[in-house]
């Protein structure tokens, strides 16, 4: 085979995707996106459950790159809602012409490294096959639901469905009774969304989440003129935070009394998004006494909020402390309990046994369902990549090389696989930090590999063994420094329901380091001329 077909395919129209196809075109290079939804969104195109909303400040979440739209798009809540999310996204694509660079329905089932002529042959499960030099995969850190393995699930009568398969048509709740398996942060989102309508709700919970108040609110014209003129250092300031958000962190836990750290304590749960964890004493990552103290002042806030006491301890965690998993925020989740048709029910307790035709069965008696929701989670960071058969030099399979924990040069690019460079990847702060933001810096970089490949005729890019090694060390390193390495949650690549990443196999998926070192590092590369990547 001679040629190729594309200079480069990106791999899906999320987020991430879009922003890729964007500069890549602007580079003047031919490049198709393959999408497997009917539409662009990810994350956005799919999530379509009652109460899904960004976490981050919507006005954090847009992109930077386009000053047009920072200065015509209008962001009407703080913390935007899924349709509003979706819609912006079209906006963008539309304004820049970019859907006829993407070609939808197109399930991306192999990859197939190409030696000789220095091409991937992308292989469609309709059976289409794409020809590139480069693949941009761009498919999401969360983007693989997991529904659990119960006996007799597809038994169950009713409709039932995981959360990102929630219908696009409106669901008829009022008077159902509905069951939902999990309480992580989707889950927090939708049972507040839809207690008052649904007849009765009952909610399955093997282990509680830590969880505070979003406080979101409207933005009015008024406040986004302000933030217009603020942009450039909402943006400077996301970048100089761990976290990627406009919170900084501070140390001094020990140095102030218990009375005034309970007074920040009050004054963080009041203010909006994820201020309880950036804007806290950093302590509380690194010392278990100090989290300790955090995730009692925590616990008091639910005594508060939940009428029942005995509900109350329920919800309240014991295995982790606050903020040492992926902290999903609330609205109005606590009080929902307070609904007499709302029942917890405890499976680590009386574990689920099965599914029936009629509801779920534990070994404490029979829940009668109509519909059934799965709020159970993704195969988080890895697992896009593992639903596809990445085949790289020598035929190596990608998800055999991964099968223990990813292994990357700065969640860019993996060794034995040439040309494939990632967008927000498994080892960059994408899993861990404000996720558009993190995105954009990885757009980046990767466009700049590529401009430097294109201008000087390099055909082949491969990260060296030892400089991915070196960084596999270094997300260890960061992992192993903080609490968040012993907690059981997706950040720790623990996912009950995926073979593998059970407890007692940690893996090392997202890089801790926080979003100003690691754009520190690849700020170097880029200036560096990337070192410890092969070009050939
Ligand atoms: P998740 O945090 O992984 O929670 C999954 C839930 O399902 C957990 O409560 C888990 O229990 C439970 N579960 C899984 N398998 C189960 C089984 N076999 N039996 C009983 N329970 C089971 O997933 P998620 O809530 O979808 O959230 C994932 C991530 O998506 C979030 O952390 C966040 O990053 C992102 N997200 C963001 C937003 C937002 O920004 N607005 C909203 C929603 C989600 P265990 O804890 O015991 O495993």
């Amino acid at each position: 085979m001679s040629g190729y077909v594309h200079d480069v395919i990106v791999l899906g129209a999320g987020v991430s995707g879009i922003y890729a196809v964007k500069r890549l075109t602007d580079l003047g290079l031919d490049a198709v996106v393959l999408e497997a939804d009917d539409d662009l969104g990810g994350t956005w195109f799919r999530n379509r459950y009652p109460g899904c909303r960004f976490d981050s400040e919507s006005y954090t979440y847009g992109y930077s790159w386009s000053q047009e739209i920072l200065e015509t798009w209008h962001w009407k809540e703080l913390f935007s809602g899924q349709p509003e999310n979706l819609r912006y996204l079209n906006f963008v694509a539309d304004r820049f012409d970019l859907r006829r660079h993407m070609r939808f329905g197109s399930r991306v089932e192999a990859m197939v490294w190409e030696e000789v002529d220095r091409v991937w042959r992308v292989h469609l499960s309709d059976g289409a096959v794409f020809v590139s030099r480069f693949v941009v995969p761009s498919i999401g850190p969360l983007s693989i639901p997991t529904v659990p393995d119960f006996e007799g699930r597809e038994d169950f009568a009713g409709d039932w469905w995981h959360t990102h398969a929630w219908p696009n048509e409106p669901v008829d709740l009022s008077g159902k009774r509905v069951g939902i398996v999990g309480t992580g942060a989707t889950a927090i989102q939708i049972i507040p969304a839809i207690c008052d309508e649904v007849g009765e709700l009952t909610v399955f919970q093997r282990r509680p989440n830590w969880s505070s108040p979003l406080n979101n609110r409207p933005i009015s014209e008024q406040e986004m003129a302000d933030i217009r003129l603020r942009y450039d250092e909402i943006f400077a300031n996301c970048a100089s935070t761990p976290g990627g958000f406009e919170h900084t962190p501070k140390w001094g836990f020990w140095d102030d009394t218990p009375e005034e750290r309970r007074t920040l304590w009050d004054e963080l749960y009041q203010q909006p998004g994820f201020a309880i964890t950036g804007a806290n004493y950093a302590e509380i990552y690194f010392d278990e006494k100090a989290n300790q103290e955090l995730s009692d002042y925590i616990a008091d806030r639910i005594r508060d909020r939940v009428d029942d006491p005995v509900t109350a301890e329920k919800l309240i965690p014991r295995d982790h402390g606050f903020a040492l998993q992926r902290l999903p925020l609330e609205s109005g989740y606590f009080e929902a309990y307070n609904r007499p048709h709302v029942r917890l029910v405890d499976v680590t307790e009386n574990p689920i046994e099965r599914v029936t035709v009629t509801g779920i069965q534990t070994t404490a008696g029979h829940h009668e369902l109509d519909l059934l929701v799965y709020a159970t989670g993704f195969d988080a960071i890895t697992g896009a990549y593992d639903r596809i058969r990445i085949e790289g030099v020598d035929g190596r399979r990608l998800d055999e090389q991964w099968r223990k924990s990813p292994r990357t040069f700065a969640g860019v690019l993996s060794h034995g696989f040439p040309n494939m460079i990632m967008v927000a990847g498994p080892q960059s702060v994408s899993g861990s930090t404000n996720f558009p933001r993190a995105i954009e810096g990885s757009v980046d970089v990767m466009a700049e590999l590529l401009s430097r490949a294109f201008e000087n005729g390099h055909t082949r890019i491969e990260a060296e063994a030892a400089a991915e090694a070196d960084w596999v060390e270094e997300v260890k390193k960061y992992q192993e420094r903080l609490l968040i390495r012993d907690s059981k949650g997706w950040f720790t690549g623990y996912n009950s329901n995926v073979a593998g990443h059970h407890e007692g196999t940690i893996r090392y998926q997202a890089y801790f380091g926080g979003a100003p070192r690691y754009n520190r590092f690849v700020g170097m590369l880029v200036d560096q001329g990337f070192p410890g990547v092969a070009f050939a």
